[in-house]
């Protein structure tokens, strides 16, 4: 059966970085016979430029019906004086609620020979390979009442941590499925023991659990969960989480990593459909010098394969090309080091290092 991605580049570095994502998806399509028909859209100020709209109708319904969506970056200071309500976030913020993407997925990995990019020790995060998935439209950024109002003569601020077992639910599911297809072992982050929230949290968590045997659970409280993430990181394998939490989390875990330019995304809807982009934006101080790192797009090209998919063997082969590529010292200068068997290269001559690594050119 055929697949269509739709390919949204975006602005600034998005359109040069998803030049390389969509050379490398062309060559695994055709060595895997992957049957994928892309479609590509302007998107965020891009969009603006052309119709006054960031996110056009035309291109919404086309994501609605793609199986999956490839975003590059959006955003730029040019945009900063646009209506509010047409700026290039805008776009995007709505894409994500038309689309109900609920579950986020921030993979925070670092290749060995780039340990030293990190603010950790070496030893301490050198090959980590971990997965925070953190659920994006519920919890205390959404629950009401919330607001700010007078009490006894002094203003107080209020905000409602809420979430209903069906949130919690399918969160959860998206996490358990996730280990299915890594290493089995999820850890699910909450506060139980001071948040009555946190403790229906746990219960729905185990209730899933129920349908994953082959799934390891555990649960551990987000004070801790912070601690462990720089003492030891390489402990976990996936780990699941509140809106609020995750949003601190992953952060952290990616500042494990110390390579923004390395670092996928995906955003997932309750069919495992998905928007994968990486997770830096638009860097309008390197657009158009050739500077930008396409692997953070090139890994979430192989997300899509992997988590909307299901082609684990095309997904495999571009994560192996990329660690190939890594190991053969070929760098971005966003990753370079001072080590002496480094080649320094462009955006471009990094997308002809991943694509001759996968065509074993
Ligand atoms: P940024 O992630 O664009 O850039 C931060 C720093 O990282 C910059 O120095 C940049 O040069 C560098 N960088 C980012 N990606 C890189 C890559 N692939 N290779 C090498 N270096 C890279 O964050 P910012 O500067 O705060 O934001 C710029 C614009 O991007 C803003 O308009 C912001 O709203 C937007 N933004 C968009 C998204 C998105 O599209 N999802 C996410 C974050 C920010």
């Amino acid at each position: 059966m055929s697949k269509n991605i739709v390919v949204l580049p975006g602005d600034g570095i998005g359109t040069e970085i998803i030049e390389q994502a969509v050379r490398v998806l062309d060559v695994v399509n055709e060595q895997h016979n992957l049957n994928i028909s892309t479609q590509t859209f302007a998107f965020g100020g891009a969009s603006y430029d052309l119709s006054g709209e960031p996110l056009t109708e035309e291109t919404l319904s086309a994501c609605r019906a793609a199986d999956a969506i490839l975003l590059g970056s959006i955003g730029g200071p040019k945009y900063d004086k646009a209506p509010r309500d047409k700026r290039p976030e805008r776009g995007l913020l709505r894409l994500r609620s038309e689309l109900e993407l609920f579950s986020n997925l921030r993979p925070a990995m670092l290749f060995p020979e780039l340990a030293d990019a990190s603010s950790l020790k070496p030893e301490l995060v050198a090959g980590l390979d971990m997965m925070i998935l953190r659920e994006l439209t519920g919890g205390i950024y959404f629950g009401g009442p919330r607001g700010i109002e007078t009490r006894d003569g002094q203003q107080v601020g209020f905000n409602t941590m809420v979430y209903g077992e069906d949130e919690i639910r399918r969160i959860a599911q998206s996490g358990f499925e996730i280990a299915m297809q890594r290493n089995k072992r999820l850890c699910s982050v909450d506060k139980a023991n001071v948040l009555e929230v946190s403790e229906l949290w746990r219960e729905v968590v185990i209730d899933v659990s129920k349908d994953y045997p082959d799934v390891e659970l555990s649960h551990m409280y987000v004070d801790n969960a912070a601690m462990q993430l720089v003492r030891e990181p390489k402990q976990f394998d996936v780990i699941v989480t509140s809106n609020l939490f995750g949003d601190i989390l992953s952060d952290a875990a990616a500042m494990l990593t110390g390579s923004i330019g390395m670092l996928p995304s995906a955003s997932l809807d309750a069919n495992g459909k998905g928007m994968y982009e990486p997770v830096h934006g638009s860097a309008p101080d390197i657009a158009g010098t050739g500077k930008a790192n396409p692997l953070a797009t090139i890994l979430s090209l192989s997300m899509l394969l992997r988590y909307t998919l299901n082609e684990a063997s095309a997904a495999d082969q571009i994560d192996n090309a990329v660690a190939a590529v890594i190991k053969n010292g070929i760098r971005c200068a966003d990753i370079a080091g001072s080590g002496a068997n480094e080649t320094v290269v462009n955006t471009a001559q990094m997308g002809d290092a991943v694509v001759a690594q996968l065509q074993g050119t």
